[in-house]
Formats: structure tokens, C-alpha cells, sequence
């Protein structure tokens, strides 16, 4: 069976070509017995496409509750009896000031988010001088996630400035639906699209531990590949009170692992972001989450859950001997002989996959 850990390795690192979804599915049968060789794969892997650097971003929610939508993990939707604070766009001076904490914990990218289906002409206004107005102040790149966008909308965002635009898919094809239905998978995919076309770098990802299978799992990562995202943040479900998810179980912390590694293997390239629900989820083995194909972290507070404090994530990466990628102009586009970079190499072309229905 450890062929099969074999043959992937042959195939990323040696012919650098992406891997099929018969072999992927080859290296998830693998018993989690033999995690610590996935693990250890996905770490060359990442090494090689990647290099050592680790990408911080902090996150600031800056309108929170009240969405008319209903996605079933998340405690912003109006639909359901939560504890979640509900307040409109912050004022400018409260959106800079998170910045400048944002750098201070040496992060190098924030992103605004706010809880909305997708933004009215008001709102976008005042996100795009919010941009400005941190771009201008602190020289972070800054990433937004507003929701469904409109054509013209992705393109005023990216005049602005928008170095990311994270639109996540939450869920594979076949488990959106029971997630969410008062917007289509399609919408969300058309959002990413949009955003890439309007020439912003694409930050597509989900969830993981809504109660999907293994293999719907690996289904989400190719979906995922296909749209070609710059990053994939992983939420690992920390399932909110209130919410029709709230007493779903969380993963195990292999089970997390595994599933990270694997996402490594299907998206060579990709900034793998840890985001929420890591410190619950993967409990006294975080550090492995960074060993297992991860690269960056959200470091601070997460959208409505409270993460750890920058102070302790540095010192995890201090511990692993993985420095930080710098900010940019700050030798951040560095490559050096081997290929290691701050910025993950774009990985080979791989055969499309539709990911929309026909
Ligand atoms: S995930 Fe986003 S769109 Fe869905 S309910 Fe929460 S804030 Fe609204």
C-alpha cells in the first residue's frame, strides 16, 4: 500500500506533475496507521513547490450577523438564534487601527470581511476607502470577502487595489446543498471566476468536518485545484451554538491531518491557510498541521470564534524553524536555487475539471 505514497512522490516531486484523483484516492485508502509517511510527504511537497516561508493574515469582520443568508455552519446568519454580535461597517478609523495591529503581529496580508449575501453599492464604497485607506497607512496587501459579486463590483475592487479576493466554495459540489440554499455552489463558483478575471489573485476554500465523507473530501480539493486559487484557507468546523451544525462531531485531529496532507498533494502550489477551528479541532497537534502541507496561518481573532495570540504562533513557528514570509517589497518574490520562494510556484497545468454543471 505505501506504493501508492510512493508513486505520488514520483509523480510531484520527480516528474512534477499533478496527481490524478485514482491516486490520490490510492494514498487516502492508506490506514491512518500510516499517517506519518502521508504527513511527511505532503511536508516535501509543500517544500519543494512552496518553500519553507509560512503566510500570516489577520482578519477583521467589519459587519458582522444579520445575513439573510442560511449557511448551515455559520452563526452570522440571521435565520438562526445566535450569540453573534450584530453591527454595520465599521468606521474607517476602527478598520486602520486593526490594520496596524495586523502588522504589528508581523502579518502580511488583512482582509476585510464582511456578513453580507453580496455588497450593496453603499457598502462597496466604503470597503474600497477602507483599502485605500490601510494600503496607504500600513502597505499591507489587502484581501476582501464581501460575498457575491457582480462583474463591475469584482472589477471596481480590483481597481482599488484588492490583491485577493477570498470567495470560498465551503463544500464540494455534492454537500453544498444541504449547507446552503439560498445561493447556489454555481453562484459561488461564478464569484471565484469573476474575481480571477478581474485580475485579483483567488482565495477559494471551506470547510472541512461538515459531515462530508473522505472521499467528498478529495472531491472538494479537485474542485478546488480546478479553479486554480492562490490560496485555500481550511476551516476545520468548530460547530457554532445555534446553528443547524451545532451538534455535528469535529474531526478527529488525524482525521484533520489527513485531510490537510491531501489537500497539499491535489494543490502543490497553493497557499494552504489554517483558519478557524484549528485550535479546537487539532488540539495538542497543531504544529503538525504546519508539518502536514499547511503554509500559512490566520493569526488573531477569527470572524466570530477567538483564535490564539500572534506571541504564540510565532513562537510555534520559531519552534519548527519556519520564518515568516516577508511583506511585500520585502524580498518576499525571492527564488532561490532550488526554487524555494515566499510565493508558491504556479503548479503545472492540470487537465481541467468542470466543476460547473453542464
Ligand atoms: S457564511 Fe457568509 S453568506 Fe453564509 S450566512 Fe455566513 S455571512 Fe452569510
Amino acid at each position: 500500500m505505501l506504493d501508492a505514497l510512493t508513486h505520488a512522490e514520483n509523480a510531484l516531486l520527480g516528474e512534477r506533475r499533478p496527481l490524478t484523483r485514482a491516486e490520490v484516492d490510492a494514498v487516502a485508502a492508506l490506514s491512518l496507521d500510516h499517517l506519518p509517511d502521508l504527513i511527511a510527504l505532503a511536508h516535501r511537497v509543500r517544500l519543494a513547490y512552496c518553500g519553507p516561508e509560512v503566510e500570516l493574515e489577520s482578519l477583521i469582520n467589519a459587519k458582522s450577523g444579520a445575513c439573510p443568508e442560511d449557511c448551515a455552519f455559520c452563526s452570522q446568519s440571521a435565520r438562526y438564534a445566535t450569540e453573534v454580535d450584530v453591527y454595520p461597517f465599521l468606521d474607517l478609523d476602527e478598520v486602520l487601527e486593526a490594520a496596524r495591529a495586523t502588522r504589528a503581529a508581523g502579518a502580511t496580508q488583512f482582509c476585510i470581511v464582511v456578513a453580507v449575501r453580496g455588497p450593496e453599492e453603499r457598502l462597496l464604497n466604503r470597503v474600497i476607502d477602507a483599502v485605500k485607506v490601510v494600503q496607504d497607512e500600513t502597505g499591507l496587501e489587502v484581501a476582501c470577502s464581501l460575498g457575491l459579486l457582480r462583474p463591475e463590483q469584482a472589477q471596481r475592487l480590483a481597481e482599488a487595489g484588492v490583491k485577493r479576493y477570498n470567495h470560498n466554495l465551503e463544500a464540494c459540489r455534492e454537500v453544498f446543498p444541504r449547507i446552503c440554499t439560498t445561493h447556489s455552489y454555481d453562484d459561488r463558483v461564478a464569484t471565484a471566476r469573476l474575481a480571477i478575471d478581474a485580475g485579483m489573485e483567488l482565495c477559494c476554500g471551506g470547510i472541512l468536518g461538515m459531515g462530508e465523507t473522505l472521499a467528498q473530501r478529495i472531491d472538494f480539493a479537485f474542485e478546488l485545484a480546478a479553479l486554480e486559487p492562490c490560496e485555500v484557507p481550511i476551516n476545520l468546523l468548530d460547530p457554532r451554538p445555534g446553528t443547524p451544525l451545532e451538534d455535528q462531531t469535529v474531526l478527529s485531529p488525524r482525521e484533520a491531518l489527513q485531510a490537510i496532507a491531501l489537500f497539499r498533494l491535489v494543490l502543490p502550489g497553493a497557499w494552504l491557510r489554517l483558519a478557524g477551528g484549528r485550535e479546537r479541532v487539532l488540539g495538542e497537534l497543531q504544529a503538525m498541521g504546519l508539518l502536514a502541507g499547511a503554509n500559512a496561518l490566520i493569526v488573531g481573532n477569527y470572524l466570530t470564534t477567538t483564535g490564539r495570540s500572534p506571541e504564540e504562533d510565532h513562537a510555534l513557528l520559531d519552534a519548527l524553524g519556519m520564518p515568516v514570509a516577508d511583506g511585500p517589497g520585502e524580498g518576499r518574490f525571492l527564488v532561490d536555487a532550488d526554487g524555494a520562494h515566499a510565493r508558491p510556484a504556479q503548479p503545472p497545468r492540470r487537465p481541467t475539471i468542470p466543476v460547473t454543471s453542464t
